[in-house]
């Protein structure tokens, strides 16, 4: 029984939508759940250029004093119903880890509950592209990297970077959406379960060995190119093999999809 959706986004979310917080709450109270985590996009990395048309990845920087205020009212609104945790959904990017860790030293001390993910791959010739925005801006990162086996191998070692950087003592202990890299699998097509098999191992033992657990993410289920929750089965059988622990989460950037699938999801 799952009691709560640990991947939630809120009205201040720069490409969501403006459903109200109460809304989002009245969603969780009625699937009946007693814990939601307000996992809001943090601002990018200062320097960092968002590599989206409407540079909307993140948080604005001089919004989050703001979200922080507002979800500390609705914890107090909401305290005898739900458990609310405020927190963020942090982007790791490759060679931004100190002006990460600055934001995460700075404002974790208002973090009940945080998720660190990869949404930005560093290309070979050193740019950046975002890897869940679009089919053609997947074609462009493909182009990038020549093949499909190299994109999924730089995707996957970031994330094992990631579990590696040292962001300081507020990093988030749970990684968000594993297998991001899929999102357009059906438009590009790509077996790697053979190839990447032991990188794959590999981050997972480490995930096991830090201590850190992995958010089950059902988004990718009604992405129509996905169609897979991530981690995908595959992969969430194995790490559940390896006593990998896991959170529950929607995902969600509208109201109603709190929670969405949650009872298709195996979670003993
Ligand atoms: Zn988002
Ligand atoms: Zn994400």
């Amino acid at each position: 029984m799952i009691i709560g959706d640990y991947h939630v986004h809120t009205p201040f979310c720069p490409h969501g939508t403006t459903d109200t917080l109460n809304a989002y709450v009245e969603s969780a109270l009625n699937k009946g759940f007693k814990e939601i985590s307000f996992t809001e996009h943090a601002p990018l990395p200062l320097g960092f250029i968002d590599p989206t048309p409407a540079k909307d990845s993140g948080l604005a920087q001089d919004k989050v004093a703001r979200y922080i205020e507002t979800m500390i009212d609705l914890k107090a609104t909401y305290k005898n119903e739900l458990k609310i945790n405020v927190g963020f959904e942090v982007d790791f990017i490759e060679g931004f880890e100190s002006e990460t860790r600055q934001f995460l030293d700075h404002y974790g001390p208002w973090i009940d509950d945080a998720i660190l993910s990869v949404h930005m791959l560093k290309d070979p010739y050193g740019q950046y592209h975002c890897l869940d925005y679009s089919v053609a801006s997947f074609g462009d990162i493909l182009r990038a990297f020549v093949s499909l086996e190299e994109v999924y191998a730089a995707y996957f070692k970031t994330v094992a970077l990631s579990l590696e950087s040292d962001l300081g003592m507020y990093k988030p202990m749970r990684l968000g959406h594993i297998t991001l890299v899929e999102k357009f699998k059906r438009q590009y097509p790509y077996d790697y379960s053979h190839k990447l098999k032991n990188q794959i191992t590999a981050l997972l033992k480490d995930v096991k060995a830090k201590g850190y657990s992995l958010d089950l993410n059902t988004a990718g289920l009604f992405k129509p190119d996905c169609l897979t929750m991530y981690p995908n089965p595959v992969v969430f059988e194995e790490a559940k093999a390896l006593g990998i622990s896991f959170k529950a989460g929607s995902d969600a950037h509208q109201s109603r999809d709190v929670g969405r699938a949650f009872d298709l999801l195996e979670l003993s």
